[in-house]
């Protein structure tokens, strides 16, 4: 046997390699408090019940007690009724797929359902509709303030609809859309109606008793049958754990899973997952009750501050701008002029540190750098600022990316249907990947090629490319 010490050290080396989780650098996947002991308490909370299986709370009550406290926490803070329930899952695309699929089971007598979306949902619910055969019917959000609009929403609902869903907020713009004129909509025709508050749930709520204008989006809201809310986000839990509330327990049945049908164990599932596994409820049990409802708000308050600073450095950098006022911790830089390649911009940032994540242009979304802000990035703004700063002016001296006049007419021929291993081949050694390289440095012209295919082409490019990172090493 390898002694625990040596492969530790192994772990740590692989480890290195990665985006930073704590200090603020990493400004998309990953959720800092800043606070010193979090991490332990959910690291030693995990460990203590990692082993233990969700698959059957009867024989495992403590993650039974541990998945109904936090509901109940969830439901406090989104203002569910005592009627009320909600299931722990992995994460927040799990919960928006079991909303969908609660839906869509709530009206089995729809041969043909569809949920009717905003442009701007999460593709959580293109996910969901995908696997689950439901019809996403996908409508145009303001052109300019990038909100779903509540009319061409109930305008779009028809006898098949199971679901309408909104954001609060949306993740690429960090923008609430209208929930209660959207739920009144849906209320009015009789569907359910559901609030993706995934990153905005456990931050909102605290931003409103700050003083700032949050309009109401959860269960207060008439019409809103279920909301999400992950707290492996603005809760600061270790990664796994999201929470999907149901305004009651008749709309949450169709999600639950049982089959008797072969010789084992009665199969027995709240959630997509059959063996669950203690560890993410513990650390996010634990988390919870550590830092507690003072502990949240001091957090929110430290996040609230970050946006605003963090803004107005953007705000001061000559052809930088937000593509949309902010109503929560997500920011879009894009940029005004000509000269300013945001994908380099990115490379630039990583250079120096900082992980900013592209986000390819959509409709009259422009291409443009998403930053999720925490709590920990108060203080460390003036940093990134000067991070910002300079590495626009690096983007600027660099120059625009082109890609290359071959390349992109080879883009344009290529059938994303029929795609062949020699045509994917040919697009890693221009990206330079070919023949057995790693992962590239900068991601610029990479960016650059993606940016200019089209999304179907794209989606199947990165298909590829998934099936060319996941090889037995
Ligand atoms: C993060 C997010 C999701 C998906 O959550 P995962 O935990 O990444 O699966 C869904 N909706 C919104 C608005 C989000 O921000």
């Amino acid at each position: 046997m390898r002694p625990a010490e040596e492969i530790l050290a192994e772990l740590g080396e692989l480890r290195a390699g990665d985006l930073p989780t704590r200090g603020g650098r990493t400004l998309a996947y990953v959720y800092d408090s800043g606070l010193d002991g979090v991490d332990d308490l959910a690291a030693a909370a995990h460990a203590q019940a990692a082993g233990a299986n969700g698959l059957d709370p009867t024989a495992f009550p403590s993650l039974l007690r541990m998945e109904n406290d936090l509901v109940a926490a969830a439901s406090r803070l989104l203002g569910g009724t005592p009627r009320a329930v909600g299931s722990v899952t992995s994460g927040g695309t799990e919960s928006c797929m079991l909303a969908v699929l609660a839906a869509r089971e709530g009206r089995t007598e729809v041969i043909a359902p569809n949920v009717v979306l905003p442009a701007t949902a999460h593709a959580a619910f293109h996910k969901a509709a995908h696997l689950f055969r439901v019809r996403p019917v996908i409508l145009p959000v303001d052109p300019v303030t990038f909100r779903a609009d509540p009319d061409t929403m109930t305008a779009a609902i028809d006898d098949d609809t199971v679901l309408v869903v909104a954001s609060a907020p949306s993740y690429a713009h960090g923008v609430l859309d209208p929930i209660a004129e959207i739920a009144a909509g849906a209320a009015a025709r009789g569907v359910r109606m559901h609030v993706d508050a995934c990153i905005g749930g456990w931050v909102l709520p605290y931003f409103r008793r700050l003083g700032r204008s949050v309009p109401e989006f959860g269960f207060t809201v008439d019409g809103v049958t279920s909301v999400s809310v992950d707290l492996h986000k603005y809760a600061y839990c270790p990664k796994g754990t999201s929470v999907l509330l149901h305004a009651d327990a008749e709309l949450r049945r169709g999600h639950f899973f049982a089959d008797a049908g072969w010789p084992g164990y009665t199969m027995l599932n709240s959630t997509l997952q059959s063996t669950r596994s203690g560890g993410p409820l513990a650390a996010a049990w634990a988390v919870l009750h550590h830092l507690g409802d003072d502990g949240y708000l001091a957090l929110a308050q430290a996040s609230l501050d970050a946006v605003e600073v963090v803004r107005a450095e953007i705000e001061d950098i000559d052809g930088l701008r937000l593509v949309v006022e902010p109503n929560s911790t997500l920011l879009a830089i894009t940029t005004d002029g000509e000269g300013l390649d945001l994908f380099t911009l990115a490379d630039e940032m990583g250079d120096r540190g900082w992980y900013v994540q592209p986000q390819f242009a959509h409709q009259s979304s422009p291409a443009n750098l998403h930053l999720t802000i925490t709590a920990a990035n108060r203080g460390g703004e003036a940093e990134f600022g000067a991070a910002l700063r300079h590495s626009a002016a690096a983007a600027r001296e660099a120059g625009p990316v082109v890609v290359d006049e071959g390349i992109a007419a080879f883009l344009e021929g290529l059938d994303p249907d029929a795609l062949t291993a020699e045509e994917f081949g040919e697009l890693l050694a221009a990206a330079g990947m070919g023949g057995g390289a790693g992962l590239p440095e900068r991601m610029a012209e990479i960016n650059a090629m993606l940016a200019i295919a089209r999304p179907a082409l794209r989606e199947r490019l990165l298909q590829e490319f998934l099936g060319f990172l996941y090889r037995p090493s």
